[in-house]
Parts: C-alpha cells; structure tokens; sequence
C-alpha cells in the first residue's frame, strides 16, 4: 500500500493503477462505517484509493478542526488489511496553498438542514471534493448515507458539472445500541454515550408511526422531538421530515422522505437520518 502526500507523486502513481479505480474520500479516524465503504469499493474494482484530510474548508471557526480526532498510523494499518492500493494523506497547505481562491457551489440543496445549521461547510465538502476526484480521477466514488445530505449534494454536483464517475451511496453502520458509528462519538464521555442512542430512539419512532399509517409529518416531529426532551444531556438542533431528492420541508410525508435530525449530547453535536419509503 503506498502512501502518499503531495498531487505530484499521486498523479505519477495514478498511471500505473488498473481501471476501474474506486475512491473513498474520509476525514480519518476510520471505523467500520469508513471500512463498508472501502470493502465495496475493494469488491467492485480493481484498484482502490483512500483519501484521508480533515477537511480546513468545511470546518467554521467556531467548530472542532483543532480537536477533531486524527490516527494517522491506526488508519493505515487498517487501510492496509482491506487490501487498499494507494491512500493520499496531504497536508493542509498541499491542498490550500496560500494563493488559493476557487471554490465549487452547490445552491439550493445545500440552504437546508446542515446547510442552514453550519453555513459554508457544504462549499468547503463540495471544493474538497471536486479537488480530490481531480486528483484521483475515479471511476467510482464511494459515501456513507450517514451524511445524508452530503451524498445527495455531490450527487447533484456530478451531474450539474458532468463530473464522468458513478456515486455509490451505502447504508449506515451502527452501534448495537442503534448510534451510527461516527468519528465525533469519541468525544462523548461514559453518560453521554449512554444518552446518544436517542438520535436513533427518535427516528424509529418516526419509522414505527409512519409504517402504522400515520403521514401528517408535524406529528411525527413533535413525537420525535418529545421523546428527546425526556433525554437531559440532549439539545436539538433541527429535527426534519424533507423530501429526499429536494430536501424541501414536507407536511404530509410522501416517500421517499428523509427523517433526518441534528442534536447536541453535551457538546458534541451528532446527526443521524432514515428513509421512508
Ligand atoms: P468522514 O470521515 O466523517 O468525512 O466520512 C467519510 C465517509 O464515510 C462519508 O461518506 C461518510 O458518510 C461515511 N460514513 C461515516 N460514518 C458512517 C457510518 N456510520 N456508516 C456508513 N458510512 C459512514
């Protein structure tokens, strides 16, 4: 497995890998969400690369980039057990020297949810983005539903810019308990984890009054949002019922709808979604 740093040495490498080639872009500090991602992309092509960036760009200043969890040598050494070809780990400035000053845009789509609760951050995934998949050049491009919305907006952002790869969406992998797996999780101290399967709690509430019938979807935020006030190391950001291709706001649920919500435990601020269809 090579390892490497700089878009020089990378392209130089690209050459040499069979197509097709799958791409698994991630922030580090994998776990087995990261891994589903990788093993199909392993299982689908005939090279594979992982990118591995915290991102500076998607981060607002009042945000974690400083303390987001990072494990450089624990990353690779599971990287390398999948059987990964080539991981591209550049530093900050290797991707945002000085005189950087593009970025790539994605309207409307991205004005909602986490796009209205972290103002920016979805210019700083799709110009990260749109750079990697120039450097990488993939045939297919792999994302985790966790991030629900972010994999409808790069979905939006290949075909608006006819970016030629396919995006391959896989479901979310979680705790036993029910909370997904995310790299934040570590910050969460004994109690808070204790506390942070109410995300999951919520949506399958939502999940169990929509399968009996019911489709006013103020109902089911209120329900939702009841059952994590009952939860006293948790505040809510949004809790939303969208629909999953426009994201816009629903009244009565037509599937595919998203459910989809933001909530603090404590000072980590966790997401978490499921589809209804
Ligand atoms: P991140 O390192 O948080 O930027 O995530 C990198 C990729 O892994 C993104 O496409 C995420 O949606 C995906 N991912 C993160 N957590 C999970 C999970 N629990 N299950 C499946 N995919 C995930």
């Amino acid at each position: 497995m090579k390892v490497l740093e700089t878009i020089a040495e990378f392209r130089r490498i690209r050459t040499t890998l069979p197509e097709p080639l799958g791409f698994v872009p991630t922030m580090g500090y994998l776990h087995e969400g990261h891994l589903s991602l990788v093993r199909r992309a392993r299982a689908e092509n005939a090279s594979v690369a992982v990118s591995i960036f915290v991102n500076p760009t998607q981060f607002s200043p009042s945000e974690d980039l400083d303390s987001y969890p990072r494990d450089m040598e624990g990353d690779l050494s599971l990287l390398k057990k999948e059987n990964v070809d080539v991981v591209f780990a550049p530093p900050a400035d290797e991707m945002y020297p000085p005189v950087f000053s593009s970025c790539v845009e994605v309207d409307k789509l991205t004005r909602r949810l986490e796009g209205a609760s972290r103002p920016g951050h979805f210019t700083g995934v799709t110009t990260v983005v749109t750079k990697l998949f120039n450097i990488v050049q993939p045939t297919r491009v792999y994302f985790g539903q966790k991030d629900a919305q972010q994999a409808i907006v790069i979905k939006k952002m290949v075909a608006d810019l006819d970016m030629n790869l396919e995006v391959v969406v896989l479901p979310t992998v979680r705790e036993e308990d029910g909370l997904a797996l995310s790299s934040r999780n570590s910050y969460l101290n004994h109690d808070e984890r204790q506390a942070a399967p109410v995300l999951y709690r919520a949506l399958m509430l939502a999940q169990g009054f929509w399968s009996q019938g019911e489709r006013d979807a103020g109902k089911l935020r209120n329900q939702m949002a009841k059952l994590i006030g009952k939860e006293p190391l948790a505040t809510i950001d949004y809790i939303s019922i969208s629909d999953n291709d426009t994201l816009e706001e629903l009244k009565e649920i037509k599937p595919p709808a998203l459910v989809s919500l933001a909530v603090k435990i404590g000072k980590t601020r966790l997401i978490d979604n499921v589809v209804l269809e």
